[in-house]
């Protein structure tokens, strides 16, 4: 019989309670009983929901952070953490920097989870870290779920990802040297937990989807050697890709599971199948534990057929990943039509799925016909749906040719054309596009959504407020101006809301880090243009000013990453399609006498693969997406685009392919990095390096700013630097921003005194 489990489940709440409660803690407006309370009602939530799995996961609940646990668990805590102070206060201050009483500190960084939109709290380790195990919380959720009739999984961060995720000070990198110390705490742990009572315990080491040198690879052997020799029967958990070069590792460890994730690594599920020993589990995460999309219960079976013929009580069926990155619950969806409702899928319901297909595998399909039915038909929907399918833009796909994507002129040339037409000071200032987005503001679009404003009310007002911020850019001497971008609510949810082929849900909530929630869009079909997104604003402002105002949007690269996108077409068409819409939305712009566009592109380097192998064949198609969005353009006209970090060097050739006339990014915080890439690369074109923190309140003074831009001078030409903050100041305060430009223009005053001519 196979059996079922799950890896993990979201713990935000259904309605993300967890959140509400972590912020009225936060605030001192609740204290921590409150939020416990809270915490215990989630988790129970959650086991019920996953109450018809063999095993449920226990202990993947947390407060804000699974990384950050586990480190707390091992007695880890970096020194300036150290204060007489409540657990969680502790706790907290290490997530955020600062705690209800007592000074602020920094806080651990925050980094991305692998390739998806979650971010967890990099550990610190000392070159001669010690580990001192403390557990008792997470046997409390033990007990918790115990006690309430749960047959639960322990759910681990496993040593080896730890510790590769872990980060120690620079130039001291011994962090293996730290491993035997680590396993002997690892393996109190597992004893703790069999002491408890515990049969399986899964240990993630999602590490085991990336290349790795042989050091690592030696780490892995070293730590599941040592580990299975405790009494609990241990299911190694990869997700996100296939095992890659790691395959003959893995299947060699001696481990009783190892679970592999079938739907982003599909393509090594029969060589998996054939190298792991069949008197061991096998774990095939099958239904898509980060996507929404309802899985074909009649391809599932039939994949895993001959596997449970096989393997027998060794299949387990589970979802691919942690739950963590879907949505929690469909059902709450009360304004998506039951036709698109009926493709979708979230957590609850995946974990029916899970169910369903594994009592198919046991009982025969006859034993969930009245499931199976409404798949198949959903499946068959969706395949002949004319929501999904537009003709129109597959053919025109199916026409981009190569010089779609290539402006008429090189750089070199075109720049000489845009420096004519605009006129621009030698160090020109602009800003990345939006201005602060004031209580005020926010008010207008929430009225207006609810009904409760006019649309001519809401025109006017909105129309003010873009003139009172040409103005406001006008007085403070920007150069190049831009519109503030006060009718959106969030840079891509106003492309998606626009375009064909998005959908939009209530509680599609996804955790990112701690007490924030992502609600991204649901790309379900072919995306298409109907009518201009953004000209009539952008031309409103322009008619306001004789400086030139910026076009701002956002590029298909990044739309596409921060969506759900469709799993019926492949990455590469999907930005494409999304391309072709923004490229006509260009040439709308630029017909209405706008001469910058800036096309935003933060998520680029998100999106990148986990394996070196994949991240070639990305950059093609991600830097061509781009360039079909800006190529339409005449050379006269200038594309700038933006990008929110500057750890460029894995990414710079494709930055450089991206051909954008000006590229402004972010540098305030991490000018070293920076200015060392181009000291060894010879950035083509103009480049805006970020001389203000947007991210901080502090106003950073003339000379600070200068110097920033003086030391990049360095290594880039005067005459291809622009002036201008990190990234776009919607969060910030007019009392910050205001007298932040004005020195910022300034700044860009005093170089220019220092000489230098466009
Ligand atoms: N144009 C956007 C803004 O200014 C860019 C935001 C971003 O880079 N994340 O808000
Ligand atoms: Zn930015």
């Amino acid at each position: 019989m196979a059996l079922t489990h799950s890896l993990g489940f979201p713990r935000i709440g259904r309605r993300r309670e967890l959140k509400f409660a972590l912020e009225s803690f936060w605030a001192g407006d609740s204290g921590e009983a409150e939020l416990q309370a809270v915490a215990r009602g989630v988790r129970r939530y959650n086991w019920q929901a996953q109450q018809q799995l063999d095993l449920v996961p226990a202990g993947d609940f947390s407060l804000y952070d699974q990384v950050l646990d586990t480190a707390v668990r091992l007695g880890v805590l970096p020194q300036r953490f150290e204060a007489d102070e409540p657990r969680l206060t502790r706790y907290f201050r290490q997530a955020r920097g600062r705690a209800p009483g007592g000074e602020d500190v920094p806080a651990l960084e925050m980094t991305k989870w692998f390739n998806t939109n979650y971010h967890y709290l990099v550990p610190e380790l000392e070159a001669d870290q010690g580990f001192c195990l403390d557990i008792h919380d997470q046997l409390a959720q033990i007990r918790e779920a115990k006690a309430l009739g749960h047959a639960v999984k322990p759910v681990l961060l496993g040593p080896v990802t730890f510790l590769y995720l872990a980060k120690q000070r620079q130039g001291q990198d011994g962090r293996l040297a730290l491993l035997p110390a680590l396993l002997a705490a690892y393996r109190q742990w597992l004893a703790a937990l069999a002491a408890e009572g515990i049969d399986w315990v899964q240990l993630d080491e999602p590490i085991l989807v990336q290349d790795l040198g042989a050091d690592w690879q030696g780490a892995v052997e070293a730590a599941y050697g040592e580990l299975s020799r405790e009494p609990v029967r241990i299911l190694l958990a990869s997700y996100f890709g296939t095992l890659g070069n790691n395959l003959a590792l893995a299947t060699g460890l001696p481990v009783a599971g190892l679970h592999i994730d079938a739907v982003a690594g599909k393509a090594q599920l029969a060589v998996v199948d054939g190298a792991w020993p069949k008197d061991k589990v096998l774990s095939v995460g099958i239904v898509n534990g980060r996507n929404v999309w309802r899985t074909d219960l009649n391809a599932a079976i039939e994949l895993l057929a001959p596997l449970a013929q096989r393997r027998g009580d060794n299949l387990w069926v589970a979802p691919s990943c942690s739950l963590l990155h879907s949505p929690v619950d469909l059902d709450q969806e009360d304004q998506l039509d039951d036709e698109l409702k009926s493709w979708l899928a979230f957590a609850v319901q995946k974990v029916e799925e899970v169910r369903l297909i594994a009592k198919a595998l046991n009982e025969g399909k006859g034993a969930i016909q009245e499931a199976l039915a409404a798949s198949d038909a959903a499946a068959l929907a969706r395949r002949q749906s004319g929501r999904i399918h537009n003709p129109a833009v597959a053919e025109r796909l199916a026409s981009i040719t190569g010089e779609h994507s290539r402006r008429q002129r090189p750089f070199a040339e075109r720049i000489k054309i845009q420096r004519q037409a605009l006129r621009l000071p030698a160090y020109p200032t602009t800003t990345i596009g939006s201005f602060p987005q004031t209580p005020a503001i926010r008010g207008l679009r929430r009225d207006w959504r609810a009904g409760r404003l006019a649309e001519a009310d809401y025109r006017t007002a909105i129309a003010r407020e873009i003139e009172a911020v040409v103005r406001e850019q006008e007085a403070l001497g920007l150069d190049l101006l831009v519109h503030g971008e006060a009718e959106r609510n969030d840079m891509v949810e106003y492309f998606g809301e626009l375009l064909a082929g998005f959908a939009f849900t209530r509680f599609g909530w996804v955790q990112s880090y701690g007490s924030r929630c992502v609600k991204p869009p649901i790309i379900f079909g072919d995306v298409s243009r109907a009518q201009p997104l953004t000209v009539e604003w952008t031309a409103f402002a322009q008619g306001l000013t004789d400086k030139p105002v910026k076009g701002m949007l956002t590029g298909p690269v990044t739309i596409l990453g921060w969506s759900f996108p469709r799993d019926d077409l492949d990455l590469p068409s999907i930005a494409r399609q999304i391309a072709l819409a923004l490229r006509d939305e260009v040439a709308d712009l630029e017909a209405a006498g706008i001469k910058v566009i800036q096309i935003d592109e933060p998520a680029f380097r998100e999106l990148l693969p986990l394996k070196l192998a994949d991240q070639g064949p990305y950059f093609d198609w991600a830097v061509e997406a781009f360039r079909l969005s800006a190529a339409g353009v005449a050379d006269g006209t200038q594309i700038h685009t933006h990008m929110c970090y500057s750890e460029f060097n894995a990414i710079i050739d494709a930055i450089a392919a991206l051909d954008a006339d000006v590229i402004t990014i972010e540098t305030s915080r991490s000018a070293n990095e920076l200015l060392e890439v181009f000291r060894h690369y010879n950035y083509p074109n103009e480049i805006g390096p970020g001389v203000y923190d947007i991210h901080s309140p502090r106003i950073p003074s003339v000379d600070e700013m200068a110097a920033l831009i003086e030391r990049a001078q360095a290594y880039i030409p005067a005459e291809r630097l622009w002036v201008n903050p990190d990234c776009g100041l919607k969060t910030r305060r007019w009392e910050e921003v205001r007298p932040a430009l004005s020195n910022m223009v300034a700044a860009a005053k005093q170089l220019r005194e220092g000489g230098c001519a466009r």
